[in-house]
């Protein structure tokens, strides 16, 4: 039974030259309304969900829009394997997605630590079956210097956990819940409105198909508890800004005995006085004195490792780049060392001696035309445009 797949923008009921942002306040709208976790059991909503997710990914995605616009359906079909659109697997393009979805579904909605993936909500129907934690994200900021040679830091996650007390199951030890009679313990009721027939939770027991008459008191019938748990984070040497390190089962421990979601953290990196950093290269800029810049010499250049020497040659001008090889920050995948870049600026001596003005002045007598070669054409553009204009009569 094939039915003719429906148009994009009609899924998320935008125009078709609808802004980005437009796009994901409508993706967002109904993402909200029609989640699986919201909708235990319907599978109608469910669909809908793929639906405006998969609209979503495409329209989100410049080129897949693009694509979409140009040949419809068929110019996006390869993106989506043959099990169609899988929000979850399809994890690495769709960190926006889980941006939304983690604002939508976190703990703390856009704060430094939300929850995506792996159902943030308890299933409704809590069958007793084990459940994968949730992944968490958690935004870590950190010096350059960290971020540079590495280094061990300590963080506080908040996670929820099952109930020691009750196991999980939101239940007073020696008790048991009591299934719904409105219901019949399918958390759903059907009501039907001329042609429509509308599925919505059962409102006696809010979709959970049974009534907890006794709850634990320690988790106030949740079956899940607030804690804290302290970890030691590793940060491995050369992280920038946005890498992100995952923690396998470091993340929300499951339910049930089901496995533990994933810690992902992303680094956030304080930039820094001196360095400015682009990948694995360095930036500086650094004053040189004039005798120097004039005479040449050597100068000391910070690196992140100590000083290193650079050989100034006679005659820089401000504004020169020099390059120090392998003085950069080590790539934590290629095991490469990037470069150090070292910009220039002339220093002007202030707070001349009488003695170094006389000598100055003595420089500047013996000073010729052929000295400022650069002064020299100028003067003569000038003095051109001046001629020309004089013999035109002007
Ligand atoms: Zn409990
Ligand atoms: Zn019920």
């Amino acid at each position: 039974m094939a039915t003719k797949k429906k148009d994009y923008y009609e899924v998320l009921g935008v125009a078709r030259n609808a802004g980005a942002d437009e796009v994901k306040k409508a993706y967002r709208r109904l993402a909200m309304k029609n989640h699986p976790d919201r909708n235990p059991g319907d599978a109608a909503a469910e669909a809908r969900f793929k639906e405006a997710s998969e609209a979503y990914e495409v329209l989100s995605d410049p080129e897949k829009r693009r694509n979409y616009d140009q040949y419809g359906h068929e110019g996006v079909k390869s993106s989506f394997g043959p099990g169609g659109f899988d929000f979850r697997r399809d994890f690495t393009h769709a960190s926006d997605l889980q941006d939304i979805l983690g604002s939508i579904f976190g703990e703390s909605g856009g704060g430094i630590f939300e929850e995506f993936f792996g159902g943030g909500r308890r299933r409704s129907q809590s069958t007793g079956g084990a459940r994968r934690g949730a992944d968490l994200r958690f935004d870590l900021e950190i010096d350059f210097e960290e971020a540079v040679f590495g280094s061990e830091r300590e963080i506080t996650l908040p996670i929820t956990k099952d109930c020691e007390t009750c196991n999980g199951s939101g239940v007073k030890p020696g008790s048991r819940p009591e299934t719904c009679k409105h219901c019949g313990g399918s958390g759903a009721v059907v009501s039907s409105s001329g042609f429509f027939q509308v599925r919505q939770a059962c409102p006696v027991c809010a979709g959970q198909g049974s009534i907890n008459r006794n709850p634990c008191r320690d988790c106030q019938g949740n079956g899940r508890v607030r804690t804290r748990t302290r970890l030691t984070l590793k940060i491995p040497e050369g992280v920038d800004t946005g890498s992100r390190l995952r923690l396998a089962g470091k993340g929300e421990p499951g339910s049930r005995g089901g496995p533990n979601g994933d810690l992902f953290v992303i680094t956030h990196v304080r930039p820094h006085p001196v360095f400015k950093r682009q990948e694995e290269d360095l930036m500086c800029e650094q004053p040189v004195p004039l005798d120097i810049a004039m005479l040449g010499g050597e100068i000391q250049v910070p690196t992140v490792k100590g000083f290193a020497k650079l050989k100034v040659p006679a005659g820089t001008e401000s504004g020169k780049i020099f390059r120090i090889r392998g003085k950069g920050i080590r790539d934590p995948h290629q095991r490469t060392v990037g470069d150090i870049h070292v910009r220039v600026h002339v220093e002007i001596p202030s707070k001349l001696s009488s003695k170094q003005k006389k000598l100055i002045r003595e420089l500047s007598e013996s000073m010729t035309e052929s000295n400022y070669p650069r002064t020299e054409t100028f003067r003569q553009y000038a003095q051109n445009f001046y001629e020309r204009k004089e013999k035109m009569g002007q």
